[in-house]
């Protein structure tokens, strides 16, 4: 007997990775619906706080290189299609010690993917961007391809491609269960269920809630908090003249954004991204440790800033336990899928991310992102 489908995929989370796999999923003519618990944009998730960075020099590894290379150009395809402006690559400077593995990994790593880079000593950082503070021995890396993304707008714009493309995505409506059968997996909410062919969690920091319960100890939800403090004179945190930053010192790491408001420059990292049981349940007020951290390190490292912040918040994400994204079929050849735990840095290859899934539910095939196996996880 056929079961008779509702739809070929369903999409759980329709935030960052749902929304851009909406997207990829509906302009390929593939029957797609998404579940989102709130309004796509929102910010009790891993989306808000008006920016995020894009680095194509990424310490993170070489393995991430495609993505990166390919990102640049779905974000290009989503405002081509949706008119919004999304990306500016303003330039991103990284400013470390050259002797600390930062450094040398950002520099190994861009040059294992063939991504041009500059490295300006101190006196020529400070005569180019001269709002960095660097410490005597301190560098700093110029990759002129970096820049940021505008977070909310992005995930709205690729909800309504997608929605005018055929794809279905049902608002508040949050998803309770999911479960796999013979020939489809079921989704349930307080509405109703859904049959389809195949369904991803997307779901962010709540991911876990919906996964197998053998998944659970590798994936944890994190508060992670910004700040934003008033520029003295604005113009000079512009785009074109202040390039979003990651500082390393000590072992910490700020970074930062142009502004985009004209008055305030977003700055955070700097204090711990602490573990949250859960996600609902996040402490957003920063507490007295946590500003007085930040206002040190903005007074010391970045001039012309107010040091203490005017705005602050926190947001949520889901890392893994190796800080390596977790994307794939829950088991070979599973009608299940997770697209999770980016660890704090996956909005900048989002759209590139969710055009391989997207392949590989039309193609019904593996993903061929192996270092992001789920099973990795349960392997060690
Ligand atoms: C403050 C902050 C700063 C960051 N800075 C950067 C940066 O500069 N550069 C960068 O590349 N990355 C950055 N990141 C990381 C990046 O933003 C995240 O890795 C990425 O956005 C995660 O996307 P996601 O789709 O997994 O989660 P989300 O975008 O949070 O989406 C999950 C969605 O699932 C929905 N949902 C959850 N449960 C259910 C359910 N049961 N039913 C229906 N819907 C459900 C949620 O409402 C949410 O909309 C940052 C993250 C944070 C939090």
């Amino acid at each position: 007997m056929t079961t008779t489908l509702d739809a070929e995929v369903g999409v759980i989370g329709v935030g960052t990775v749902g929304s851009m796999l909406m997207w990829r999923l509906a302009r390929r003519g593939v029957a797609a619906i998404g579940f989102e618990r709130y309004a796509p944009g929102h910010d009790r998730g891993a989306v808000g706080g008006e920016t995020r960075l894009f680095r194509m020099a990424y310490a993170e590894g070489a393995r991430y290189g495609e993505l990166l290379r390919s990102a640049s150009s779905r974000w290009r395809e989503l405002e081509a299609e949706s008119g919004a402006a999304l990306l500016v690559q303003c330039g991103g400077l990284a400013i470390g010690d050259p002797g600390h593995d930062y450094i040398g990994g950002l520099l190994a790593s861009a040059s294992a993917a063939g991504v041009p880079v500059e490295v300006l000593d101190r006196a020529e950082t400070h005569d180019r961007f001269p709002r960095h503070v660097l410490r005597a021995r301190e560098v700093s890396v110029l990759d002129r391809q970096a820049g940021f993304i505008r977070c909310e707008p992005a995930v709205l714009a690729a909800v309504e491609t997608a929605e005018r493309h055929g794809a279905t995505v049902l608002r508040h409506t949050e998803v309770d269960a999911v479960t796999e059968h013979a020939g489809h997996v079921e989704i349930r909410t307080g509405e109703g269920s859904w049959r389809v062919r195949e369904a991803v969690v997307c779901a962010g920091s709540w991911s876990t809630r919906l996964l197998p319960a053998r998944w659970r100890a590798h994936l944890q939800p994190r508060r992670v908090p910004l700040s934003w403090f008033a520029a003295r004179r604005p113009s000079e945190f512009a785009p074109d003249r202040f390039p979003i930053f990651i500082h390393r010192v000590d072992d910490v790491e700020i970074y930062g954004a142009p502004t985009v408001d004209g008055v305030s420059v977003k700055v955070a990292g700097g204090v711990v991204s602490n573990a949250v049981d859960d996600p609902d349940r996040i402490e957003r007020r920063h507490d007295r440790a946590d500003v007085s951290t930040m206002s040190r390190l903005v007074g010391e490292l970045v001039d012309g800033l107010v040091p203490d912040p005017i705005r602050t918040d926190t947001f949520t994400d889901l890392y893994s336990r190796d800080g390596t994204p977790v994307v794939g079929r829950l088991g070979a050849g599973s009608r299940l899928l997770v697209a999770s735990g980016f660890s704090g840095r996956g909005f900048k290859y989002s759209p590139a991310l969710a055009s391989v899934v997207a392949d590989c539910l039309v193609g019904g095939t593996e993903v061929p992102l192996d270092f992001m196996r789920p099973e990795r996880l349960l392997a060690t």
